[in-house]
C-alpha cells in the first residue's frame, strides 16, 4: 500500500516553551523556535511513522529552509520524488502566538508560496498525475483547495474522478480555514465538489459547523452521506468519534489523556492513525481507535510534529500503544 499527501508544508515560528509558558528574548519579546508543519505535511509524517510507504507531494523553493524540508521528510523514509522545486523561492510561514490564557493565535506569509502551484503547470501536472496513478490512497484537506487556483483545483477533481474509476481512493480532512478563502460560498463549493469523489471523509465537526452551520451532527452525516461519501469519520475532541460507514452509525469513545499539553495536530494526527491502521487492513472501528491513539501521543508533547524518540517511546512504556491495529 502506498499513499500520496498533496498540500503544504510551512516554516513554523513557536514561543519557545519552557514549564512556565513562553520564555523570554528580553524586552517582553518571546524565545521563537523554529520547525516546520502544514495540516497534510504533519499527516504523510505520522503516517510513515504507522508503517505505511508515502510520497508527499507540494513545491518548494531553492533555498535553505526548502532544502532541510526535504531532509526531514527523507528522515521519516518519505518519498520526495514528486516535489518540484521553484529556483528563487522559498516556503511560507507561520507564527504562533500564546496568549495568556493559553489560547493560540496563528499568523500567516504565504500568498507567495511556491505550494500554490500545484497542479497548475502543464507539464508537470503529466507527470505528477502519472506519479498519482501509482498510488492506492491520495489524501488532501481543504487546506490544499484553499491554496489552489480555481483552475487547478477543477483539474485535480476531473483527475480524481478519473483515479477512482481505476480503483484509487482518496482520502479528505475538510480543514476549513475561512481565511485562505475569498468567501465561504467559494469554499461550500469547493468543499462540496471534491466532497463528491471522496471515499474516505475524516472531517471535524467544529470546521463542518464553521463551513455549513450544523447545529447537529446529524446534517453533517446527513449532508456528506447525500454527497456519496461511504465512509465517513466525525472528530470531536475529547467527545466520541462518529462513524457511519454504509449504512451503519457507530460511535467510538476517546481514552482520557492525562496531560493534553498541545492539541496542535490532534486532527492530522488522528487521520494518520486512522490512514495507516486502513490502509493496513483494519476496520473503520479499529482504525478509529489507532486515530485516537496516535493523536494521543502528539496532543500529550508540544508541536504538531513530535521528535521520533517520543513518539516510538510512548508506545514502548506502555502509553497510548500502537498506531495500527491489525484487522
Ligand atoms: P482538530 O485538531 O481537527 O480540531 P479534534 O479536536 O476533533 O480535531 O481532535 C482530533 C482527535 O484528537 C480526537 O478525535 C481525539 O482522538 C484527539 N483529541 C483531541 N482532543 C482530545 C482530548 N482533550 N482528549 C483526548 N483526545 C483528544
Amino acid at each position: 500500500m502506498k499513499l500520496a499527501a498533496l498540500g503544504e508544508v510551512m516554516v513554523e515560528l513557536a514561543p519557545q516553551a519552557s514549564e512556565k509558558g513562553a520564555q523570554s528574548g528580553g524586552a517582553g519579546r518571546p524565545l521563537l523556535a523554529q520547525s516546520y508543519a502544514g495540516d497534510t505535511y504533519n499527516t504523510a509524517v505520522y503516517i510513515a511513522r504507522g508503517g505505511v510507504d508515502v510520497s508527499y507531494v507540494t513545491l518548494l523553493g531553492d533555498d535553505p529552509y526548502s532544502e532541510e524540508v526535504l531532509t526531514r521528510l527523507a528522515g521519516e523514509g518519505i518519498d520526495t520524488s514528486a516535489i518540484v522545486r521553484l529556483p528563487g523561492r522559498c516556503p511560507g510561514l507561520y507564527m504562533i502566538q500564546n496568549t495568556a490564557d493559553g489560547e493560540r493565535y496563528f499568523t500567516y506569509w504565504r500568498g507567495e508560496a511556491p505550494a500554490r502551484e500545484l497542479f497548475t503547470d502543464v507539464d508537470r501536472r503529466e507527470q505528477l498525475k502519472a506519479h498519482l496513478r501509482q498510488m492506492d490512497c491520495l489524501y488532501l484537506s481543504g487546506i490544499t483547495l484553499a491554496i489552489m487556483t480555481s483552475e487547478a483545483r477543477a483539474e485535480l477533481l476531473a483527475f480524481l474522478g478519473e483515479y477512482r474509476a481505476n480503483g484509487g481512493r482518496v482520502a479528505f480532512d475538510s480543514n476549513y480555514r475561512p481565511r485562505l478563502w475569498r468567501s465561504v460560498e467559494a469554499a461550500r463549493t469547493a468543499v462540496a465538489e471534491f466532497m463528491a469523489v471522496t471515499d474516505m471523509a475524516l472531517l471535524t465537526f467544529e470546521d463542518e459547523q464553521a463551513l455549513w452551520g450544523d447545529t447537529d451532527t446529524e446534517q453533517c452525516v446527513q449532508r456528506n452521506t447525500a454527497a456519496g461519501v461511504a465512509e465517513l469519520v466525525i472528530k470531536r475532541g475529547a467527545e466520541p468519534v462518529l462513524l457511519q460507514y454504509r449504512s451503519e452509525r457507530s460511535e467510538v469513545e476517546v481514552p482520557a489523556v492525562s496531560s493534553v499539553l498541545d492539541t496542535t495536530g490532534a486532527g492530522d494526527s488522528f487521520n494518520a492513525g486512522y490512514l495507516a491502521a486502513r490502509l493496513q487492513g483494519a476496520s473503520p472501528e479499529q482504525s478509529i481507535v489507532a486515530g485516537n491513539r496516535c493523536a494521543a501521543r502528539v496532543i500529550g508533547h508540544r508541536g504538531a510534529i513530535i521528535p521520533r524518540a517520543d513518539y516510538f517511546s510512548a508506545s514502548a512504556a506502555g502509553g497510548p500503544g500502537e498506531a495500527v491495529a491489525q484487522g
